[in-house]
């Protein structure tokens, strides 16, 4: 019995706190900031479509064991992490819960429609959720993943805080690296699948300047195709921007009428094999519109 003890003492005391995240980037960024004193449960892989993931019942175990969990939120999640929240019935991962944080509420958003047509689908109802792709964002959000942990794990919040700096100088340095690599990128135009970037192409001055998607979620139909194919005639954007898990047979066609390439954007870590972090993730975007 005594050994037995002895083993599970030591267990105790240095137990990990699981961290639930809904995408790769979160996972990575608090793992940066937590780094020895967390296990990070990732629920969607890098390669799917964030805005609807299947709720498979092992993400409802993932959620059932965790001790915390960190959304993306402004809606990006809608569509499949409540009814895991709900059905892992965790007190921890609840909405409103101290160890539930939503990092949309730090971040402020962008393109919210005056008039959201609900029947119509739009799904981002609160304004366009994909603020990570903004390497400032990241910034703000290590800051407060940073204070997240601290307030949930007091007695290592100086390791927090030690990582946050370090992470911190690193990501800055890299910021500038991808400022001077995009700074002749100002005023380029282009077209998107979705609107995945609309906050990497405000960092650095791109001007998106049509959809393929008439509303964020909206198949095109094959007026809004002709529409687009006359206005890339007439504005000559550099190229359609698209996504790495829509299907690219309309941005093919509209490509094959207009003679514009397809560049693929990854829009998360894993999403492409070469995208192993948040670095590699935007030393791919910064590089993506060079000739
Ligand atoms: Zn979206």
């Amino acid at each position: 019995m005594k050994f037995f003890l002895i083993l599970l003492l030591p267990l105790a005391l240095f137990a990990k706190l699981n961290i639930a995240v809904s995408y790769p980037y979160i996972g990575a960024l608090t793992k940066s900031i937590g780094g020895k004193n967390i296990n990070i449960i990732v629920l969607a892989k890098g390669d799917w479509d964030p805005h609807f993931v299947v709720p498979r019942p092992s993400l409802i175990s993932k959620i059932r064991n965790a001790d915390g969990l960190i959304i993306n939120g402004g809606q990006l999640e809608i569509g499949w992490l409540p009814q895991l929240i709900n059905r892992g019935a965790n007190p921890k991962t609840k909405v409103g819960a101290k160890s539930f944080l939503d990092l949309s509420h730090h971040i402020k958003m962008i393109l919210k429609p005056k008039n959201v047509d609900r029947s119509g689908g739009d799904i981002h109802p609160d304004g366009n959720p994909h603020f990570h792709l903004d390497p400032n964002n990241i910034l703000i959000l290590a800051d407060t993943i940073k204070r997240y942990l601290s307030s949930i794990d007091i007695t290592n919040s100086k390791a927090y805080e030690k990582n946050y700096e370090i992470f911190i100088k690193m990501f800055k340095i890299k910021i500038d690296e991808w400022n001077k690599k995009m700074s002749n990128k100002k005023g380029l135009k282009v077209i998107q699948f979705h609107n995945n970037l609309a906050y990497f192409i405000k960092a650095y001055g791109l001007k998106n300047i049509a959809t393929i998607e008439p509303l964020p979620g909206i198949p095109a139909s094959s007026k809004h195709i002709m529409n687009l194919i006359k206005l890339i005639k007439k504005e000559k954007p550099f190229c359609i921007l698209h996504d790495v898990y829509h299907s690219t047979k309309t941005a093919k066609y509209i490509s094959s009428k207009t003679d514009i390439p397809i560049v693929l954007m990854p829009h998360d870590i894993n999403s492409l094999d070469s995208i192993k972090d948040l670095t590699s993730l935007f030393d791919y975007l910064t590089s993506a519109l060079d000739d």
